[in-house]
């Protein structure tokens, strides 16, 4: 069978493992998403699954879903008799489908982080909390993070003041009234359905008697409650993971959900400890980084046999300029002997402006790049945001959160002064806010006229029909292309590309509402877009990175301040910082490039001294052990 070909022993019974269940406890590259991808096909070919009986794959990230997704699709697969998705994804299903058994609309959209934070100053303000909005979002999340359904959630809740309880009450009672959910309650909501209406569940239980998990260390204890209320008693969900890749802590994941997940479902370990992916030197960089970490289990790995691979390049500038200069080049001379763009990928611990000068370096040389996620300035797209918002609003003109969350973007695109309320402007003394109101203002200026017109163009935009001509009439009408002119060149190419992106999705959508299909594309982000033929370099995040194999990895900006970040003082976070980078070397196939600089620009684009990051050391160690 040709999914099993090449399988080592221990993949092979982890492919063929049945009847418990079972957690694959590996390092990296060492075919943890292959044998979940070849068991996939292996059960669906062998005929051990009966035809109608469903395979349900779950991951974390986009990304890490569209890698399943891809090598499924490669051992021919027919793609509709599985199931693979995010928790995300898979939530959201569920809570189109159900979620009016706990009276949740049908009609809901996700929140957006701009929109969430309003909604939160709000009720912080009517509560009297003292909390930035940012800290109760977290707060929130946090305990959203760590319960099991909402009953969970809101004994949790009371654990803080009455303030912050009757704000985080106040929250969800507007998100409800408001049709929108937060990307937490997706999984609560869903585990919550399925402890209430256990009848629901078997219907999952018999579509999905199969259940796998890629990236286990990356979720949280509310997901790992979803993975086991999903499992039952059926004993046929297999997980796969390795604590050393646990990089999503401020999301509350913990490595120690990997041993939780064992405990709760009585699951067989399964190690590996072969890894195909990357040469002896690049693993004995990686090895000796993360030995400095505590409380791991250690895994024995091995390179690929008899393949010691070239040295791991380690360069230093004076500047972040000389260092985008040589990363070009460099592209450039392993372009010419033969490697492809896309086999190449530059990485990066997390966006700051300084690093838009690998940008304009790319494009200097030519070199076809994309950016997985948002770029470098984080502008946050605002630009497709106010496309999402309006549409919104077309299909819910009365919902005052999106509308508020729409006039503030309004206020922060044309600049205003953040002391001036522009909605509280708009509203003058009416009791609310509502299109019809904002259709007839009177125009003044710049920013009346661009608010006045799309207040028009939603309430006249009801009965059209197709999405993309619903986005034209957006675009045309929020000015959009004035806004993008304005712009340099790099960050207009990139907001361009994602608008382009957006109406493609939504040309491309089979929802049937507005809603449906809002929620469909919230869901998704750039990465799922990445399309290989593109042949391009890629930029991304150590994090978004992740479960990936690039010929060529250049890890860049490895300074402290970035790696460990500013938190990095904090043992547990130095330690994730740890794991973070570990995650970025063992992506490397063939060549490692490890670079810093010694001066690089500040958030406000003043030049600062930099030190080489404290974990260049802790790779350099030869002897760690002995030290
Ligand atoms: P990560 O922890 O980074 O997600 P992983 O454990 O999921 O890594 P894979 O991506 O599944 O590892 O495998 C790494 C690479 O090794 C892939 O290119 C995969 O196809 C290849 N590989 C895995 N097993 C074998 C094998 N038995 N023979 C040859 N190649 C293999
Ligand atoms: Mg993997």
């Amino acid at each position: 069978m040709r999914c099993l070909k090449d399988l080592n022993p221990k993949q092979l019974e982890a492919v063929q493992f049945f009847d418990r269940n079972s957690m694959v406890f590996a390092g990296p590259g060492t075919g943890k998403t292959r044998v979940i991808t070849s068991r996939i096909a292996y059960m669906l070919e062998s005929g051990k699954l009966p035809e109608a009986r469903r395979i349900l794959a779950i991951t974390f990230t986009n990304k890490a879903s569209n890698e399943m997704k891809s090598r499924v699709a490669a051992f021919g697969v027919d793609q509709k008799r599985v199931r693979i998705g995010t928790f995300h994804n898979f939530c959201m299903w569920v809570l189109k489908a159900y979620g009016d058994k706990i009276n949740l609309s049908r009609e809901f959209t996700f929140i957006s982080s701009n929109q969430q934070l309003h909604l939160l100053k709000q009720v912080a303000k009517d509560a009297n909390l003292m909390m930035k909005p940012n800290d109760l979002k977290n707060r929130i999340s946090d305990l959203k993070n760590s319960s099991v359904d909402f009953e969970d959630y809101l004994n949790k809740t009371r654990s803080g003041t009455q303030e912050f309880q009757v704000a985080a009450a106040d929250y969800q009672n507007r998100l409800y009234a408001h049709k929108l959910i937060d990307y937490d309650d997706a999984i609560l909501h869903t585990a919550t359905i399925f402890k209430l209406k256990p009848s629901i569940l078997e219907l999952y239980h018999n579509a999905f008697p199969y259940i796998l998990v890629d990236e286990m260390q990356d979720t949280n204890r509310m997901q790992l409650e979803l993975i086991r209320l999903l499992g039952g008693n059926a004993k046929h969900v297999m997980a796969v993971a390795d604590d050393d890749q646990s990089i999503y802590g401020w999301r509350g994941a913990l490595p120690t959900v990997i041993q939780e997940y064992i405990d709760l479902l009585a699951a067989d370990k399964i190690i590996l400890n072969q890894n195909y992916r990357s040469p002896q030197r690049v693993l004995d960089v990686a090895n000796r980084l993360i030995q400095f970490n505590d409380g791991r289990t250690e895994k024995e790995l091995v390179g690929r046999p008899n393949e010691l691979g070239d040295d791991v390049i380690g360069r230093w500038f004076d500047t972040w300029k000389e260092e985008a200069e040589w990363v070009a080049d460099k592209i450039v001379e392993l372009h010419s002997a033969g490697m492809e763009y896309r086999q190449m990928i530059i990485l990066y611990r997390s966006r700051h402006p300084s690093l838009k000068v690998i940008d304009e370096k790319l494009l200097e040389k030519g070199i076809p790049f994309q950016h997985f996620g948002k770029n470098f300035q984080n502008k946050k797209q605002l630009l497709s945001e106010f496309i999402v918002a309006s549409m919104k609003l077309i299909a819910d003109p009365n919902n005052e959160v999106v509308l508020s969350a729409l006039i503030y973007a309004f206020a922060q695109r044309f600049e205003l002064n953040d002391d001036f309320d522009l909605y509280e402007y708009y509203k003058k003394d009416s009791d609310r806010l509502t299109l019809d109101r904002l259709a007839q203002i009177h125009v003044e200026d710049e920013i009346d006229d661009a608010v006045q017109r799309t207040a028009e163009f939603c309430l006249s935009a009801k009965d059209l029909k197709s999405f993309a001509k619903l986005y034209d009439g957006l675009y045309k009408a929020l000015n959009i292309e004035e806004d993008l002119a304005k712009y340099d060149e790099t960050t207009r190419h990139e907001e361009k590309r994602h608008l382009d992106l957006m109406r493609d999705r939504m040309s491309k959508s089979v929802a049937s509402t507005i809603t449906d299909m809002l929620a469909e594309i919230e869901l998704q982000d750039d990465s799922n877009h990445i399309d290989q033929r593109m042949n391009k370099v890629g930029v991304s995040t150590f994090h978004t990175a992740k479960g990936l194999e690039y010929k060529a990895v250049f890890i860049i900006a490895l300074e402290d301040h970035f790696v460990p970040g500013r938190n990095g003082g904090r043992p547990d976070k130095e330690q994730e910082e740890r794991r973070g980078l570990y995650v970025a070397i063992t992506r490397a196939e063939s060549k490692l490039f490890i670079t810093h600089a010694n001066q690089r620009t500040d958030w406000n684009g003043r030049i600062e001294a930099v030190r080489p990051s404290r974990f260049i050391d802790d790779m350099r160690k030869r002897e760690v052990t002995e030290s």
